[in-house]
């Protein structure tokens, strides 16, 4: 699934704008097993490891004992596909999340869900665990795309899955969207958009799909028997994306995601705050107290206990200014000079005056408000203007 990504900390001035007061840390918990893997998908999850969940769970409850009884105010359940675990499955996870830790008074609570392994029991196992949040999967509401994709649902299945969640009672639903999906045309990303903005979700996630070394796509496309769209082309295509969600009143937010006001995914922003969040299950990673750790890939490794990879980062000052610069500059609002030197203890201009000073005159980036932030033709390039911030 893609609503997830990495790295950690805390800024009061970013949170205070997106409306929220939330300071406790994040909590993540990977659920690695899926229906089947898709084409694309480079993902830690397993297909057929069903027989593996409930020995799973058991792994999972021992690792949150390490960290029994931190306060967390979002949770997010990711994968791999939360959805393909049974209900009662669910209702474990579920409560043993809520029996572990405190979980805040209104805190975001998330779920992942493939609308083809969606029921109503393992919906209203969720709904009774707490999730107050559903990211569903969507990725393309036409057949044809979805099949070149190979996911297992067709886009009559995702429309019935976001209305079965609104109807339950959630009405904070996040799809995912992709562009340059093989067989993709202007017209049938703009019919995408059109049904995705009838449904009542209140966020969309947009991403342009990447092709992972080691897929099946991955080796169709080098045997020559896909073609994507070029740089040029998909970058046209966001654009217009871009255009009619914010028409529709899906403000951009952040590179790759769009909200209506006040349902940005406060998760995902700790981690563009770069705040400290833990995560919970197979190749999750955790930071914590200025520390960057992840967890064993290998299934069975983490069943059998053997949580932890050896590798841990502690983060110098520099590393986390670098940080804080690349994933605040993700966000539209980008980063507030006044909150870099209360956590750096030195002028954001001191450290990073000449980068900033070029990507002015380059248009690229703009200060407005004592803050820094990427122009529209920034966010276009904004991988190479954060690598000069490494
Ligand atoms: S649903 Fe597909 S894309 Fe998502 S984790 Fe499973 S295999 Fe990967």
């Amino acid at each position: 699934m893609l609503d997830f990504c990495i790295v950690l900390w805390y800024n009061t001035n970013q949170s205070k704008a997106f409306g929220g007061d939330f300071t406790a840390r994040g909590l993540y918990v990977h659920v690695p097993f899926c229906a089947k893997k898709c084409r694309y998908c480079d993902f830690v999850s397993f297909a057929d490891a069903a027989d593996k969940a409930d020995m799973y769970l058991d792994a999972l409850e021992k690792e949150a004992a390490e960290y029994a009884g931190m306060e967390f105010d979002t949770v997010f359940i990711g994968g791999g596909t939360p959805s393909f675990l049974k209900a009662e499955q669910i209702r474990r996870l579920t409560e043993m999340i809520r029996s572990s830790f405190r979980i805040a008074a209104g805190a975001e609570f998330s779920a992942e869900i493939n609308p083809g392994t969606l029921d109503a029991d393992k919906l209203s196992a969720m709904l009774r665990g707490g999730v107050n949040r559903a990211s569903i999967g969507v990725q393309s509401f036409d057949d044809g795309e979805l099949a070149a994709l190979g996911r297992i649902h067709t886009s009559a299945q995702a429309v019935k899955a976001v209305e079965d969640v609104y109807a339950a009672g959630i009405e904070n639903i996040n799809i995912d969207l992709m562009t340059s999906i093989p067989r993709q045309t202007r017209q049938s990303l703009k019919k995408s958009l059109k049904t995705a903005v009838s449904l009542p979700v209140s966020h969309i996630s947009a991403y342009s799909l990447i092709l992972e070394e080691g897929t099946p796509m991955y080796d169709d496309y080098k045997a020559g028997k896909i073609a994507l769209p070029s740089d040029d082309e998909d970058r046209d295509n966001f654009g217009m994306l871009t255009d009619f969600l914010e028409y529709n009143g899906f403000g951009r937010y952040e590179i790759s995601n769009f909200a209506k006001s006040g349902y940005e995914c406060r998760h995902n922003i700790k981690y563009w705050e770069c705040r400290e969040y833990v995560g919970l299950g197979a190749a999750a990673h955790s930071y914590l107290r200025k520390k960057r750790f992840y967890n064993t890939s290998d299934l069975e490794e983490y069943i059998s206990g053997r949580f932890r990879s050896d590798d841990m980062t502690e983060l110098s000052r520099g590393d986390m200014a670098s940080e804080f610069m690349m994933m605040g500059l993700r966000m539209v609002e980008g980063v507030s000079a006044d909150e870099f030197e209360r956590r750096f203890g030195v002028g954001i201009e001191d450290v990073y005056g000449a980068e900033l000073e070029k990507f002015i005159k380059l248009g690229l980036m703009e200060r407005r408000r004592g803050r820094y932030y990427l122009t529209s033709r920034g966010l276009d390039v904004s991988n190479s203007v954060m690598c000069e911030f490494i």
